[in-house]
C-alpha cells in the first residue's frame, strides 16, 4: 500500500477530469485523490468527492460555494481561483493534473511546481502562454512535465530510451476536424452544432472547436516546442483523418517511432497517471484488420488560417503566443454564443496580434498583463462585429 500516488486534479468535472477520475475508480490500490476542483459543476464535484474523499475541494466559483460546503462537511472546501494556489501546495501531494480550461491554468500549475509536484499537463493553455517560463521553472525544482495531450503523451512515450539521441523533427498528426476539405465559402456559413462534432475524438467544448478550426493543432506545435525544446521548423503537421498514430518522432538517421492507439484520452491519462510505470488496462485493443487503412496529407491553411497564425506566434515568440490564445478563448465563447461567425475567429485573432504590444522577453507580469490587454480589446472587436 506504500505504493499509493497522492495525486490532486484541477479541473475534475472536465472531460479530462471525468475520465482521469474513471482510471482513479479501476486503480483504488494506486491513487489516492487529495484535492478536486471545479469551475461551476457544484452537482458533480459534490458526487465525486463523496466517493474520492478527497481532504480538499475547490469550486472556483463563488455562487456555489455554500452547496457545496454544506454536501461537504467532512472535507475542506474553498473557494475563487486564488484557492487553487492553496489547494496544489498539499504536502503529500505527488502529482497534480491540470485539466482546467484556459490561461487560467497558469498560475496554479506555477505554484505546484514551485511546491515541487509533479505535472500530468492536461492544460496546454499554459505552455502557450509562458512555456519558456514554465519549463524553465520545473527544470530548476526537479519537476517531471508528463503531458496528457494525445500527440505530447505520443511524443513523451516514444523518447522513452533516447535520452542520449538527437531529435530531427517531430509530426504532429492531426485528423482535420469536421470540416476537413471544405473551403472558405463552406465555412463561413457552419453552425456551432456542426462544429462541436467532431469525427474522432469526444472532448470538452472549446478544444472541440479548436480542433475544427485547426488552431488546436497550432497550440499544440507551441506546447510542443517548449516540451520538447525544438526549434519551430522541426514541427510539422500531418492530417491523419484516421487519429490511430497520436505523433511520431523522427531521429537524426532518419529513423522513424510513432505511438499508436484507438482515439481515447484514457490512455494518456492513465500513461501519465502511471509513469514510470506502465499498468495494465482494460481498455479496448487496437485492431489493424478494422483499420487497414491510414492516410497523410498536408494541412490546408488557407482556409484554416488559424494555424497559419498559431505558427506566426509561435515563430515571432515573445507574448505573441500568449496573445494568440487569450484572443482565441475570447473569439471561441464568443462562437459557443451564437455572436460570431467560424471564419471571424481568425479575423479578430489576426486583428489583436498587429494590435496588442508586442514584449520579446516576458515575465510573468507582462504575460498576465498582455492575457487581459487581449481579452479586453478581442471582446471589444466581437462587440463591434455583433
Ligand atoms: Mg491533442
Amino acid at each position: 500500500m506504500n505504493n499509493i500516488k497522492h495525486i490532486s486534479i484541477l479541473g475534475s468535472t472536465g472531460s479530462i477530469g471525468t475520465q482521469a477520475l474513471e482510471v482513479v475508480r479501476a486503480n483504488p490500490d494506486l491513487y489516492q485523490v487529495n484535492v478536486l476542483t471545479a469551475q461551476n459543476n457544484a452537482e458533480l464535484l459534490i458526487a465525486q468527492a463523496l466517493e474520492f474523499k478527497p481532504e480538499m475541494v475547490v469550486i472556483t466559483c463563488e455562487d456555489h460555494y455554500l452547496k457545496v460546503k454544506n454536501a461537504l462537511p467532512n472535507i475542506k472546501v474553498l473557494c475563487g481561483e486564488a484557492a487553487l494556489i492553496e489547494a496544489v501546495q498539499l504536502p503529500q501531494t505527488q502529482f497534480v493534473l491540470t485539466a482546467i480550461m484556459g490561461s487560467v491554468g497558469l498560475k496554479p500549475t506555477i505554484a505546484a511546481i514551485e511546491a515541487k509536484k509533479d505535472i500530468g499537463l492536461a492544460n496546454k493553455e499554459t505552455l502557450v502562454v509562458a512555456g519558456e517560463l514554465v519549463m524553465q521553472l520545473a527544470a530548476s525544482h526537479g519537476v517531471k512535465i508528463i503531458p496528457v495531450d494525445s500527440e505530447h503523451s505520443a511524443i513523451f512515450q516514444c523518447l522513452v530510451g533516447e535520452e542520449e539521441n538527437e531529435l530531427e523533427k517531430i509530426f504532429l498528426t492531426a485528423s482535420g476536424g469536421p470540416f476537413r476539405g471544405k473551403d472558405l465559402s463552406f465555412l463561413a456559413n457552419v453552425t456551432k452544432n456542426e462544429a462541436l462534432k467532431h469525427p474522432n475524438w469526444v472532448m470538452g467544448a472549446k478544444i472541440t472547436i479548436d480542433s475544427a478550426s485547426l488552431m488546436n493543432k497550432g497550440l499544440e506545435a507551441i506546447e510542443a516546442k517548449w516540451l520538447f525544446g525544438l526549434e519551430s521548423e522541426q514541427i510539422e503537421v500531418v492530417v491523419h483523418p484516421q487519429s490511430i498514430i497520436h505523433s511520431m518522432v523522427q531521429f537524426t538517421d532518419g529513423s522513424i517511432k510513432a505511438q499508436m492507439g484507438l482515439p481515447d484520452m484514457k490512455l494518456p491519462i492513465h500513461y501519465a497517471l502511471a509513469y514510470p510505470k506502465r499498468i495494465k488496462s482494460n481498455f479496448e485493443r487496437f485492431n489493424f484488420l478494422n483499420h487497414p487503412e491510414f492516410t497523410f496529407s498536408q494541412a490546408d491553411t488557407k482556409s484554416f488560417r488559424n494555424l497559419e497564425l498559431a505558427f506566426t506566434a509561435m515563430k515571432r515568440g515573445g507574448n505573441m503566443p500568449c496573445i494568440i490564445n487569450a484572443a482565441n478563448e475570447v473569439v471561441v465563447d464568443a462562437f459557443l454564443k451564437d455572436k460570431i461567425g467560424f471564419l471571424e475567429m481568425s479575423d479578430v485573432i489576426e486583428e489583436c496580434m498587429s494590435s496588442i504590444a508586442f514584449i520579446e522577453k516576458p515575465t510573468l507580469n507582462n504575460y498576465l498583463e498582455t492575457d487581459m490587454q487581449t481579452r479586453i480589446f478581442a471582446g471589444e472587436k466581437v462587440t463591434k462585429l455583433i
